[in-house]
């Protein structure tokens, strides 16, 4: 199933729907936990796609890849390597990523994202599945000349707009073994498979549910295989994960 979150022109507020093919059916509230569906089926040309949620913080995880570790200049660390993205630099499908003045040098880095469904804390590996509403795919755009000068990555991974998410929630997925790839310009930049992951996306709910309470509609971003390249104003950039579709963003200088 896929769950989308859209704007609607005669609603007041983002909705979100089950798509079916060319059409969306609407949801009533939200769709963590049972789904209750509105009674009213809309063509997608006629919505709005958003970003698939809006959370309450976005966990990513360092070199978990061990190609882009090597190219990265590191080894994969003994323990998983964690940081957060603020929500607010979630964007969806079709916006803009603004690259900032304070940075030269902005790279694409293509993701599997898992999306939360409970408040869990300590979360086995075995029950990790109980917890995951499903996956959808990120760019997790980083200055990457200030994440080396400031040798920690807060500033560099954290600019309005560096979160692109959707363009929607796939809940019916083995993430174990997807090709996921990045093209800028039509061009391919990254091209891998998550089950080079070095641990897996259950794994890692597990190990940040040990570290933080995880709400409903939290985002972990499970790292990037090798490959990832500058982005600049007028580029589009394209990352593709088998089983769930495309996320398209263009690019442009503040
Ligand atoms: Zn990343």
């Amino acid at each position: 199933m896929r769950i989308a979150r859209v704007s609607v022109p005669d609603l007041d507020g983002p909705v979100f729907g089950v798509i079916n093919g060319q059409q969306i059916g609407l949801l009533k509230g939200h769709p963590f936990g049972e789904l209750e569906p509105a009674g009213v089926a809309l063509d997608l040309d006629d919505v709005k796609i958003l970003s698939p949620v809006l959370p309450s913080k976005v966990v990513c995880v360092g070199k978990n890849y061990a190609d882009h570790a090597k190219e990265m200049g590191g080894e994969v660390p003994a323990e998983p390597v964690i940081f957060i993205k603020p929500n607010t630099t979630v964007i969806g499908e079709g916006e803009p990523i603004v690259c900032p003045p304070q940075s030269e040098n902005v790279h694409h880095e293509a993701e599997l994202a898992i999306v939360i469904s409970h408040l869990c804390k300590n979360v086995s590996v075995e029950r990790a599945g109980e917890v995951i509403l499903g996956y959808t795919i990120a760019n997790d755009v980083t200055a990457r000349d200030i994440q080396h000068r400031d040798g920690q990555w807060t500033r560099a991974k954290s600019f309005d707009t560096f979160c692109p998410l959707g363009p929607w929630i796939e809940t019916e997925l083995d993430p174990s073994n997807l090709d996921i790839s990045c093209e800028v310009n039509g061009e391919v930049r990254q091209s891998g498979n998550t089950h080079d992951m070095v641990r897996g996306a259950h794994e890692m709910v597990a190990f940040i549910s040990s570290v933080m309470t995880l709400l409903p509609g939290d985002v972990i971003l499970t790292g990037t295989p090798a490959g990832v390249g500058p982005i600049v104003h007028g580029d589009e950039v394209v990352v593709t994960i088998e089983g769930i579709g495309a996320l398209a963003n263009p690019v442009v200088l503040r």
